[in-house]
């Protein structure tokens, strides 16, 4: 009770077996906590699910004062600060949906040494530092910290200030913990936060409850209805789609099917979203459609699949989504609808989207990585953790790579076939086309198009019939993916870079993962 929690622990253990019921701390969470307590900094990175919040509640706890966690999740302090409460711990926050008097509460509470935590939105840091001032604090805590990366994918521009933390009370140990784990990010967490001094705790990223799967989009709608129905009825689940558009689209449509499907977006008024929000919390079964605005913070253990009908722009932007299943440690999966179009997409948007050139060479990389993980024909786990800097041993035994090894083939030939349709088109008419005209002339097909513009006169007309349309379309990826073919302009069409000569010349071979079409059909089949 109150009373209990009001009597300072005098060790982390006691006040994880007193507050918090629980027996032995996991993995690295002793060392860490013993940093901060003997007021030392600490950098934190651990999945989701890991157990960070505890790496810095023990110690404020522990230590005299207030334990001041910077956070970004405004939406979740209500509820985090509740919990804590209920565990007996004295614990309030400020941010911008308070009124006043609220606010005058909190911080008469602050003041008066009644508070063992103190949540605090990023943006409130400049007012607050007077406050901070007159206050005794046990620790800093920068939650989410990940966001102080400006290339990241949460970046916000208050974390760029919390520097200001060590300069003004230099005395007090801080501890930052993220979920995101690359080594780019880990650097820039160090640098902008000043955090040189700092123990990094890197836990293993692995999550091996989560089955780990990436197929060809063909029908996704259908692929999707068949993963919630076959394989996770009446389970809990998130849909991430790209845009608000198919996320009203997607929820609409599953509702239709029988799907207890709830839309997710920052376009909805804020009413709806914290019902939809408390939805997914509270009910069982409840699947969210969300753009990648829904998720950060949330504590939901029994999520059993995150679904991605569009493709993420990141690994880590994958990694951080995926890992909001099965934070129970229970089976669940991950899994991700991808086709050309999604490549062709994100290619372009980088290239026409806002940002100088540094910045738009940082997102190709980051998109290369996540085709690279989508093309791979070895364990998925093995490459995602890889990405992470982690060696894993063997194939993981629970991806699909692993559980139906993909067939590869030498593609050099087909890539040949099609990077030469490109150049004659280009150097004999001066002509470029999208993916779908391509494959038409590589299969000799008599569309409108080809007869309008004498394409089967071509030498290269009719000389794919080694594969079929979905085999083409693959080749496509593939080349998009390894950027042995770029789009060029607004309407997906086609060009070479300067690494697809080398493959034109016979200086360079490519091999391929075979598009499962017989799997597809059967399934469709079944639909
Ligand atoms: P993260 O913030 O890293 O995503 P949390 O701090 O929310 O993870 O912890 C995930 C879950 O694990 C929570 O339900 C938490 O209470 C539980 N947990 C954390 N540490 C322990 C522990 N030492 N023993 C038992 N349960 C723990
Ligand atoms: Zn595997």
């Amino acid at each position: 009770g109150e009373r209990a929690a009001r009597r300072r622990p005098s060790s982390p253990l006691e006040a994880l077996q007193r507050v918090w019921g629980y027996d032995a701390f996991r993995g690295q969470q002793a060392e860490i906590i013993d940093t901060v307590v003997a007021g030392g900094d600490a950098v934190v990175l651990m999945p989701t699910g890991g157990g960070k919040s505890l790496c810095y509640q023990v110690p404020a706890l522990v230590r005299p004062g207030t334990g001041v966690v910077i956070s970004p999740l405004i939406a979740l302090m209500h509820d985090q600060v509740d919990a804590l409460e209920q565990l007996g711990v004295r614990a309030a926050y400020l941010n911008s949906t308070q009124d006043p008097d609220q606010r005058r509460d909190v911080e008469r509470r602050l003041l008066a040494g009644e508070l063992d935590l103190l949540y605090l939105a990023p943006e409130r840091l400049p007012a607050a530092t007077g406050l901070l001032d007159r206050a005794e604090i046990a620790l800093f805590a920068i939650d989410e910290a990940h966001c102080v990366s400006a290339w990241g994918h949460d970046f916000r521009p208050d974390y760029l200030r919390l520097s200001v933390l060590h300069e003004r009370w230099p005395q007090v140990p801080r501890i930052a913990l993220t979920a995101t784990a690359t080594t780019e990010t880990r650097a820039e967490i160090v640098d902008r936060l000043a955090l040189t001094g700092a123990r990094v705790f890197v836990a293993s990223f692995d999550r091996p409850n989560i089955q780990y799967r990436i197929s060809p989009k063909n029908d996704a709608r259908g692929q999707l209805l068949r993963l919630v129905r076959e394989e996770h009825p009446g389970e809990a689940g998130i849909v991430y789609c790209l845009s608000r558009a198919s996320v009203e689209k997607t929820a609409e449509w599953l509702a239709g099917q029988g799907v207890t499907a709830l839309p997710y977006h920052a376009g909805l008024d804020a009413a709806t979203r914290s019902r939809h929000q408390s939805r997914f919390l509270r009910e069982d079964g409840v699947v969210m459609v969300a753009t990648i605005a829904f998720g950060m913070g949330i504590d939901k253990p029994d999520v059993r699949f995150v679904a991605h009908l569009d493709l993420p722009k990141s690994v880590e932007g994958y990694y951080q989504e995926t890992g909001r299943a099965g934070r129970d440690g229970l089976a669940s999966t991950a899994w991700l609808a991808y086709g050309l179009q999604d490549v062709v997409q994100q290619r372009r948007m980088i290239a026409e989207g806002e940002g100088d050139r540094q910045r738009k060479r940082a997102q190709t990389l980051h998109l290369d990585a996540m085709l690279a993980l989508c093309e791979t024909v070895t364990c998925r786990r093995h490459q995602l953790l890889a990405y992470f800097g982690e060696q894993s041993g063997d194939a993981c035994g629970n991806c699909d790579t692993c559980l139906a090894p993909p067939e590869s083939y030498d593609g050099t030939v087909p890539a040949q076939k099609l990077l030469s349709t490109v150049v004659r088109l280009q150097r004999e008419r001066g002509q470029a086309f999208g993916a779908g005209h391509l494959v038409d002339i590589l299969l000799g097909r008599e569309t409108e198009r080809v007869r309008r513009f004498g394409h089967d006169q071509l030498t290269t007309w009719g000389i794919g019939t080694e594969l079929d349309e979905a085999g083409w379309r693959g080749v496509v990826r593939q080349l998009l993916a390894l950027g042995l073919l770029q789009v060029q302009g607004e309407y997906g069409v086609l060009g070479l870079t300067e690494a697809s000569t080398e493959v034109l010349r016979g200086q360079r071979t490519v091999r391929f993962r075979r598009e499962q079409e017989r799997v597809q059909r059967s399934s469709r089949r079944s639909a």
